[in-house]
């Protein structure tokens, strides 16, 4: 029998998830359907519910449910614990297991696909939101030279920069706090262009030879991306190459098999931009 799999979310139809799944299956010759499904904001326990009864096999979670997927866990992944965040389920008999792959996605798609070593780096994190939460303990697992987490509220990102400062020295401060640093990578991990708002960031943020990563995409350059190329980032790059490697590592999660990426996102790409 076919296997299922759905990615939850409220809203959903936007969703490129069973896009790229599709891709992965047929590449990788796996028999599985993917379909997204709309949740009700408050009927995400009971949706995971009717799923996991119906044999449903793996889910992965997105906004907004994240939080409440990681409390309905039976087991998680380290990675996933340590994010407070779930957004990819495996369902075995009664048990939910839980594991966060947006870390491993941003990290493989600096790192492989932008070929940015991120290991001795001056990292800056901007956010302290969820997607910020689940990507630290894999950034610091790299050996970054140095994380700072700047947020607009400074008190959530030193809360933030506590919480694993257990892993290695990590500071947190609000954006004036960067005015005399200077960072090889810069990573917004803030929703404010949905609001249409830009982000103060001091100048002289960008040391030679940085990048700027957004974890937002669009079509074409996003405005963080206009902003840092302005202020001096020698590379901007988009969060699409994240959306897919943190695809391909739930595939792994499900199917014991890495997907390739590259033409799959070589396809979303032309597909966003044309
Ligand atoms: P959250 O709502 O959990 O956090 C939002 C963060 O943005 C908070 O730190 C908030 O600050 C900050 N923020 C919001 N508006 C502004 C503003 N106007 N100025 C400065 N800071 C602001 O969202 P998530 O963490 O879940 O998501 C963040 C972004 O990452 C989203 O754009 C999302 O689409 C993207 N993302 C991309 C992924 C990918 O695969 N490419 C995966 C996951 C997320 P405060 O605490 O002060 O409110």
């Amino acid at each position: 029998m076919t296997d299922l799999y759905v990615v939850f979310g409220n809203p959903i139809a936007h969703s490129k998830s069973p896009a790229i799944h599709a891709a992965f299956a047929r590449a990788s010759t796996q028999d599985l359907i993917y379909e997204a499904r709309l949740a009700a904001v408050d009927g995400f326990k009971q949706a995971i519910s009717e799923f996991q009864a119906a044999g449903g096999k793996g889910a992965n979670v997105t906004v907004p449910f994240k939080e409440e997927a990681y409390r309905l866990c039976t087991r998680l992944s380290e990675r996933a614990a340590r994010a407070g965040a779930v957004n990819t389920l495996v369902f075995n008999g009664p048990e939910i297991f839980g594991d966060n792959t947006d870390g491993a996605g941003l990290v493989r798609d600096i790192t492989h696909n932008l070929a940015c070593p991120l290991a001795g780096q001056r990292i800056l994190l901007l956010g302290a939101g969820g997607a910020a939460r689940g990507v630290i303990a894999p950034l610091l697992a790299t050996q970054p030279a140095s994380l700072f987490i700047a947020n607009r509220g400074a008190e959530k990102a030193k809360a933030l920069a506590k919480g694993f400062s257990d892993i290695a020295p990590v500071n947190g401060g609000n954006f004036a706090e960067t005015a005399d640093k200077s960072f090889d990578i810069v990573i917004n991990a803030t929703s404010a262009s949905l609001s249409g708002e830009s982000l103060p960031l001091p100048p002289g943020l960008f040391a030679t030879g940085s990048l700027a990563y957004d974890m937002m995409y669009g079509k074409g350059e996003t405005p963080f991306m206009a902003l840092t190329r302005q202020q001096g980032a020698a590379r901007c790059a988009d969060g699409l190459g994240m959306l897919i490697e943190q695809a391909a590592e739930a595939f792994f999660v499900w199917r014991g098999v890495r997907p390739a990426t590259t033409a799959v996102l070589d396809d979303l790409r032309a597909s966003l931009n044309g």
